[in-house]
């Protein structure tokens, strides 16, 4: 440890000080902290992800470049035997069969089926859920795979020997992809890796068959990012029928033609795109050409695909100063974190920024200087150069929206500022801010008028609106109230999940037309109305914060981290993306963050690396057994620099007519995903129950089990439960969505709908952990001897950034999401992809207490006020500080904080999520896995 160069000393210095630094309360200055915060992705990501992309566009740009890596077939052995290969087969070999009385060893499928002939049947045809699952070992039930992500696995999107395509790894598993023809599945991930041959297949198999897209996605730190291909102005090459772009699975029928994979059409490629064949049947520049080779890769666009200059980075900062705001630490937490993240927005010289703030009127700041004003038409100029001493002694001037029931943006073009020239200014203006509002009188707030107004500034060019909200909106536009649902929560309509002014949706459409997205930022501990406000972003392609409490001290970390990635993850401007599909397949419906105004396209006004769209595929016609079928996301978009880019990702996926090749190639995180999605969807409409939604989820959950039972498992005795190897967590994700925020009954409006937006844009890596949260023994992570030898051995093996405490994985197995489990004097950390909660028991040793917290009794940690104290100096609270870093390091997102004792008040919290125990949300899992096995068996008489 003692020898380590400062480099690496400073960056885990860095990864450590996560805690908090919040800004001092209200009426002094504005302490400029001295904390560093670490990026939820490690800094490393944000440079390979994004900057050295123009490296990348030097090395394959233009004809015949031949720099971009190569994969040979020999390199990847590993991993191979673990995956799948598609083809026949028998499925029986994956079966697993559940059933009671086997001894309590832990998960141990047995492998051979013929031995278990004593399942569920002994406990009769209709077995009560209490009486079988009261027989049942809860140990010998199917829970996900333990996954220490120590070692990634390397995946290669199809077979290096046979090239066939190759069944994904799992979305929340640690894996290193190499698109080696096919997109790597962060991209698009199938809810099958083989697809039906016909729909009546699908419909046997009980399945659904949608594909995600994440067009954007953030690929890991060693996965090499899409090529960039710049073919001048002929652009990409396409099917001329179809308008497929030219993929790896085109078929050259000599130098110059080449059979379209979406259309069959025969198309002409340009004649400078023209290319002898081989005598291997194949363009001899294929390997030269990332389009030809790689699953994804991204095209200059040329000037037919612009309809105006692409557009600059621009922002509009909304920020609350209603009286509320200001005492509760909002105003001035939102202005310090945009203070110290201005730096962090892309867009270099070009990007430009304004600021509004409400209380109950709306008021802009004209902070654009003199010698700007001649320069006024000019601001898309690339060459403005910044001059830092401009501006530094600038007094904005206060323009005041006083009609805040038709709100307007007075002189729209003096109210955006260029970023670099003005940085000074606008750190001035954010530091006076909180001073300026410090005592004013209540009134109504008037946020809708703001963002209307905000809006309207913006509509000349195009950018983001960031809103930094306190309270709901009590005034003028968009005024809302406080919706409680009466009656009946699970079986009547939710009519509150509805947004309750139809403005708010014209006004999201409205926006999403000027190429204008919307963040909202919710910052308070009173309803705001998150069913109506989700729809400004749901439609604008932005993106929806909630910090429900809001406390300066525990938050302020979280949303200065969340801003600061609001602006350094891969994301990309008014962008249109189309999924094409081939023959004998069709688009039905796209669902996600997004406009539509053609059947065809989605429009994204704004478009990051964390929004996944669904689209679910149909049939029109039957496909050829044994072929690849494909899927091809376009998505032409603006980047941050002011390039238009066209990123195209195709996915092929083998067709088969074998029942059990789909369930063994079924997606489960994907399959989850759709589930999710489905739920929220029709909740947010306004129009169906929680029953209604319930009851969909467990019929897609059952109709895919019970046709693995009926036709891939017929031989086993009736009475069993048997499950699909690939699904067999099905039943325990289908109980967790229940028993989720967005489908417990008892969850409060807010709290619902933030669930129903979040799950409505995540990829199947997020919706996982969201339904079914990982549960560790923080205990055992900080005394285990054995963990400690682990640690040093990596070390030792040449992992540096193994050091002995300050490195994780290898995560610890585990435990199931139940309160049996808990151990009075043990310590356990659950997290969800959204938030960490650390419960700590009441009979946790003292000293270890001490250690840990820095307190002497479990009663002074308090989850209203308590944090971690900042890398005390000892083994244990540095190795807990490592663990919680790796955690969020493993997220995109910042993961909020909560630490909870036993008594506590916010401690249902934490079991609220235990969802495998029998609770007012519902059964325990025992007696859900029981009922699906009712129903299954109810199917068969
Ligand atoms: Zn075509």
């Amino acid at each position: 440890m003692g020898g380590q160069p400062p480099l690496q000393q400073q960056q885990q210095q860095q990864q450590q000080n996560f805690q908090s630094a919040p800004p001092a309360a209200m009426g002094g200055g504005i302490s400029q902290g001295s904390s560093r915060y670490p990026n939820p992705t490690p800094q490393t990501t944000t440079q390979q992800g994004y900057q050295q992309t123009p490296q990348q566009q030097e090395n394959v740009g233009g004809v015949g470049a031949r720099t971009y890596p190569q994969y040979p077939g020999t390199t990847s052995s590993a991993p191979q035997q673990q995956q799948p290969q598609y083809g026949g087969g028998q499925p029986q070999q994956q079966q697993q069969h559940y059933q009671q009385g086997m001894p309590s060893s832990g998960y141990n499928p047995p492998q051979a089926p013929h031995s278990l002939n004593q399942g569920f049947q002994r406990y009769g045809p209709q077995p009560t859920p209490q009486s079988a699952a009261s027989k049942i070992d809860p140990s010998q039930i199917p829970r996900p795979r333990h996954d220490s992500h120590a070692d990634r696995t390397i995946f290669d999107t199809r077979n290096p020997q046979t090239g066939a395509p190759m069944h994904p790894p799992g979305a929340t598993s640690n894996f290193m992809a190499r698109d080696v023809g096919n997109a790597n599945p962060r991209f698009i991930r199938s809810t099958t890796s083989t697809i039906p041959n016909q729909s009546d297949l699908l419909q046997t198999s009980g399945m659904p068959l949608a594909v995600f897209v994440n067009p954007l996605a953030t690929l890991k730190n060693d996965e090499v990012q899409v090529p960039i291909v710049d073919n001048g102005g002929m652009g990409p090459v396409r099917c001329l029928r179809c308008k497929a772009y030219v993929n790896p699975g085109m078929r050259w029928v000599d130098h110059f033609r080449f059979a379209c994979n979406f259309c069959a059409h025969l198309s002409e490629c340009p004649r400078e795109y023209a290319c002898a064949l081989g005598s291997d049947g194949k363009r001899q520049d294929w390997m030269q050409r990332p389009e030809l080779c790689r699953g994804s890769v991204e095209y200059m666009a040329p000037e037919e695909y612009m309809v105006r200059a692409p557009m600059r980075p621009s922002y509009f900062f909304v920020i609350d100063a209603s009286p509320s705001a200001v005492q509760s630490g909002v105003t001035v937490s939102a202005c310090e974190v945009i203070s110290r993240t201005l730096d962090n927005i892309q867009g270099g010289d070009t990007a430009s920024v304004g600021i509004a703030t409400f209380d109950g009127t709306v008021h802009f700041y004209a902070i654009r200087g003199d010698d700007e004003n001649n320069n006024a038409s000019n601001e898309n100029q690339e060459n403005e150069k910044p001059t830092t001493s401009n501006g530094a002694t600038k007094t904005p001037k206060m323009l005041i929206v006083p009609d805040v029931d038709d709100p307007y943006a007075p002189l729209p073009k003096d109210l955006l500022v260029n970023l670099n020239k003005n940085k000074e200014t606008l750190k001035t203006l954010l530091k006076q801010i909180p001073e300026m509002f410090a005592n004013s009188r209540p009134s109504a707030v008037a946020s809708g008028a703001a963002i209307k107004s905000a809006i309207d500034a913006l509509k000349y060019k195009g950018g983001k609106v960031m809103l930094f909200l306190g309270s709901m909106c009590s005034g003028g536009w968009g005024k809302l109230e406080v919706r409680t649902h009466s009656g009946n929560v699970e079986k009547e309509p939710l009519k509150i999940m509805k947004p309750a002014e139809k403005c708010y949706q014209d006004c999201a459409t409205e926006a999403a037309e000027y190429q204008i997205g919307i963040d909202i930022f919710v910052c308070g501990s009173q309803p705001v109305d998150l069913a109506t406000l989700g729809v400004l972003t749901r439609t604008t392609g932005g993106t929806l914060y909630r910090y429900p409490n809001f406390n300066v001290q525990l938050d302020f970390a979280q949303l200065l981290n969340d801003v600061r990635w609001n602006f350094l993850r891969p994301q990309g401007m008014e962008a249109v993306m189309r999924v094409r599909a081939s023959q004998g397949l069709g688009v039905a419906e796209y669902g996600g963050y997004f406009c539509k105004r053609t059947p065809t396209d989605v429009d994204l006004p704004v478009l990051d690396g964390e929004k996944s769209i669904m689209v679910n595929l149909r049939y029109e016609d039957k496909l050829v057994d044994g072929a690849e079928a494909y899927v091809q996301c376009a998505l032409l978009y603006t980047t941050m620099t002011g390039e238009r880019r066209i990123r195209v990702h195709t996915l092929a996926l083998p067709v088969t007519s074998v029942l059990g090749t789909l369930f063994r190639n079924a997606d489960l995180d994907a399959q989850t995903c759709f589930m999710v999605r489905k739920a929220a969807n029709t909740l947010l409409g306004g129009k169906h129950t929680i029953a209604a939604a319930k009851d969909a989820a467990l019929a897609q959950c059952v109709s895919s089990l019970y046709a693995y039972r009926k036709y891939c498992a017929s031989n086993n005795a009736s009475g069993q439960l048997i499950l699909p190897e690939a699904l067999k967590t099905l039943p325990l994700y289908t109980i967790g969505m229940y028993k989720s925020n967005g489908l417990r009954s008892e969850a409060s409006a807010d709290d619902r709908a933030n669930w129903l937006f979040r799950m409505l844009k995540s990829d199947p890596s997020e919706t996982t952990p969201s339904v079914y949260p990982r549960l560790f023994p923080l205990h055992f992570i900080l005394e285990d001897d054995g963990f400690q030898a682990n640690q040093k051995q990596r070390h030792d093996d040449g992992d540096q950034a193994a050091s002995i405490t300050d490195s994780f994985p290898p995560f610890p197995p585990c435990q199931w999401l139940s309160a049996e489990k808990l151990d009075g004097d043990g310590l356990y950390l659950l997290e969800d992809g959204g938030e960490m909660l650390v419960w700590v028991g009441r009979n946790y040793p003292q000293d270890r207490l001490k250690e840990v917290f820095g307190v002497d009794t479990v009663d002074q940690l308090d989850a209203r006020r308590s944090m971690l104290p900042p890398n005390l100096p000892n083994e244990r609270n540095k190795r807990m500080n490592a663990f919680i870093n790796s955690m969020r390091k493993a997220r995109s997102g910042y993961l909020r904080m909560r630490i909870l004792k036993r008594n506590d008040a916010m401690e249902t919290l934490f079991y609220n999520r235990l969802i495998e125990d029998r609770s007012v949300a519902g059964m325990s899992y025992v007696e859900f896995l029981c009922h699906v096995h009712r129903l299954i068996q109810n199917k068969f008489t």
